[in-house]
């Protein structure tokens, strides 16, 4: 059955900066941290409130700065997890004599397919190329709220006495 489901997002407030990389620019970019009040729905009634949330946009293009990574990952174990499965399904069948030859191939070369997927995907670690990207990128150096102009104030991290902005 097809579910039209997705969240609301209310309230939005910014909360957070910093200098991060983003994947989708492919450069070195300013993001902000937005909180809203989610709240999922399902056939736009809103139903599951999940309370809030922060959600990284990067200001050039409005999107997660780090979104592309992940997708790109997800499909590895997703094509990883598929010919898992075809493989199986080639082992599970019967071998008729007409297709003896192709049927081996197939044994044969899927599995050895999947194996080197999973072993390219096991030898990066998950982040390597995010953390050597972000490496290039240069803390946050504001000194003033870049949402209302007030002076930040040192701490732990450095925050917004105007609006509670935080500088990570
Ligand atoms: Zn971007
Ligand atoms: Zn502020």
């Amino acid at each position: 059955m097809f579910v039209i489901h997705g969240a609301y997002h209310f309230w939005p407030k910014r909360v957070a900066f910093r200098n991060d990389y983003c994947f989708t620019c492919g450069q070195a970019c300013r993001a902000v941290a937005i909180r809203t009040f989610d709240v999922g729905h399902i056939f736009w009634i809103p139903i599951l409130p999940v309370g809030f949330w922060k959600h990284w946009q990067c200001t050039f293009c409005g999107r997660d700065p780090h979104t592309r990574l992940r997708t790109r990952r997800s499909f590895k174990w997703a094509g990883l997890i598929a010919l898992i499965l075809v493989s199986v399904i080639f082992w599970a069948a019967p071998v008729t004599p007409e297709d003896v030859a192709i049927t081996w191939i197939f044994r044969i070369v899927l599995p050895a397919g999947a194996t080197m997927l999973l072993m390219r995907l096991l030898s990066t670690p998950k982040d390597t190329s995010l953390r050597q990207m972000r490496a290039t990128v240069q803390p946050a150096t504001d000194t003033v709220c870049p949402f209302c102009g007030t002076p930040l104030i040192a701490g732990s991290r450095w925050s917004c006495p105007g609006c509670g902005a935080v500088k990570y």
